[in-house]
């Protein structure tokens, strides 16, 4: 053994400690360290031929990087939809970390089945039944992908078409169709081989809505005289976190033949409050779901779910089999059902958090984050320089200039925002309008930060 490694593992107990300081003092300064770090990253240096060891790579880092590194996991950064880590989820981190488990499969572990006693938990935290089975992946882009990949050989099946086989250009030109799609529905289609193209963006309902218009998609659905086409319906926008209407949606498999994809990656936690659960009802009507788990869950990156009620399918399109690892008998191991070979225990922060603070404190943190979305919302809408561009359905406040709303006056503002180090948000068009999004969906942030950030953008469009 080098050295220098030696030398670490005798002091294995110590440098975890040290770590551990140095991440404790990390977050629980994170509410009063700037949000953004929009300063320039420090040159690279080259790679050392002699290692410092591990305590002298934590003050490396402490000194050149940590201080560059944004106040994201922190309460008052409102971009995107970015979830923090609760402290169970991050102790869970840390030990999937520690135990360094391959969730391909078994492998002579009890992890898998740590991996399926969480999933079977978020689908009962979802409203999902025991006919939809799941898995863990990256984020909601990868679970987009999956869900996708699953319908894609869906369409296979009522083609006579082996997709997995004989690749998706054998399916002929494929259809899918959605009312508001996040980018990374376009994105999977690229890597599915279905085509960026293919992606059939259906009307809309009236009135100020990102919600897609049901009738027109039945008109489309018709249009296609029984080819089975593909539906993405959107349970939670990243604009206006609008709701397809799951029921009517699924209602209409009678008539028409389709894949029903739901993209809930951040919405479907609207089921864990009596409040909200309505806008998801019908979830699990879908044959593919979709749900983030870094975002309104707060554990850390990378964790996301995927469900369906098509296993089958799923272990044709991800089997992996071979000698060495085994055929997919029985219960599947997670190797045959995802893009990934060996896999990390991504479920165990999941698993922490969940034992930690249950249903009742995964709703308190949704019922809060929408109450400070509305708060913000309406500080907003009662100041000179800014006007809402949609009404605050749930956890998102989408805003703009009150006037000359150009994109560079916007842009101006993001930037203006983010140098305060008060708050953070980012940019998006909404119905032309170049505008900022405020996302509310850390479990630390209070009614004191919301009133920081509504200050932070009065005086920064003042
Ligand atoms: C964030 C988001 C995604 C992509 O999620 P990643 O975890 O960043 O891959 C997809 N769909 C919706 C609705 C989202 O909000």
């Amino acid at each position: 053994m080098h050295p220098t490694l030696a030398d670490d593992l005798s002091r294995l107990p110590e440098l975890l400690q040290a770590a551990r300081d140095f991440a404790a003092h990390e977050a629980v300064g994170v509410t009063e360290r700037p949000v953004a770090a929009p300063g320039k990253a420090p040159t690279r240096t080259t790679l050392p031929e002699e290692g410092a060891g591990a305590e002298a790579a934590l003050a490396q880092f402490a000194e050149r990087w940590a201080p560059g590194f944004s106040g994201s996991a922190g309460p008052r950064y409102l971009g995107f939809v970015t979830g923090g880590a609760t402290p169970a989820s991050v102790a869970g981190d840390w030990l999937t970390s520690a135990f360094d488990q391959n969730l391909s499969g078994a492998g002579g572990s009890w992890a898998q089945e740590l991996e399926r006693e969480t999933l079977a938990w978020l689908r009962g935290l979802f409203g999902l039944g025991e006919a939809h089975s799941g898995a863990f992946v990256t984020g909601a882009t990868a679970s987009n992908t999956v869900g996708l990949a699953i319908g894609r050989e869906w369409l296979g099946e009522r083609l006579g078409v082996d997709v997995s086989r004989e690749g998706a250009a054998a399916l002929g030109p494929v259809e899918v169709l959605s009312g508001s799609p996040h980018s990374s529905v376009a994105k999977a289609m690229s890597v599915l081989g279905l085509g960026r193209d293919r992606l059939r963006r259906v009307p809309l309902l009236p009135g100020n809505r990102e919600a897609v218009d049901v009738a027109a998609l039945e008109a489309e659905l018709a249009r296609l005289e029984g080819r089975p086409a593909i539906v993405v319906a959107n349970a939670g926008t990243v604009n206006t976190v609008d709701f397809d209407d799951l029921r009517a949606i699924a209602a209409l498999k009678e008539g028409y033949d389709f894949w029903l994809h739901v993209d809930a990656a951040f919405g479907a936690f609207a089921a864990l409050s009596p409040e909200y659960a309505a806008l998801v009802d019908g979830l699990d009507a879908a044959d593919s779901v979709c749900v983030d788990l870094h975002k309104w869950l707060n554990v850390p990156y990378d964790a996301a779910v995927q469900f369906t009620r098509r296993r089958d399918l799923q272990v044709r399109v991800f089997h992996n089999a071979s000698p060495y690892l085994g055929q997919p008998v029985g219960e599947p191991d997670f190797v045959h059902l995802t893009p990934e070979n060996s896999r990390r225990l991504r479920a165990l922060p999941a698993w922490f958090s969940l034992v930690a603070y249950g249903r009742a404190g995964h709703r308190e943190i949704v019922e809060r984050n929408v109450a400070l979305a509305r708060r913000l919302g309406a500080g907003i809408d009662a100041l000179p320089g800014l006007r809402l561009l949609a009404p605050v359905r749930l956890n998102v406040v989408c805003f703009t200039l009150a006037e000359d709303p150009t994109q560079e006056r916007v842009d101006a503002l993001a930037r203006a925002v983010a140098a305060s180090g008060e708050a953070y948000v980012t940019p998006t068009v909404y119905g032309g309008v170049p505008g900022l999004r405020a996302a509310f969906s850390n479990w630390r942030t209070t009614e004191a930060d919301t009133e920081r950030v509504l200050q932070a953008l009065a005086a920064a469009s003042g």
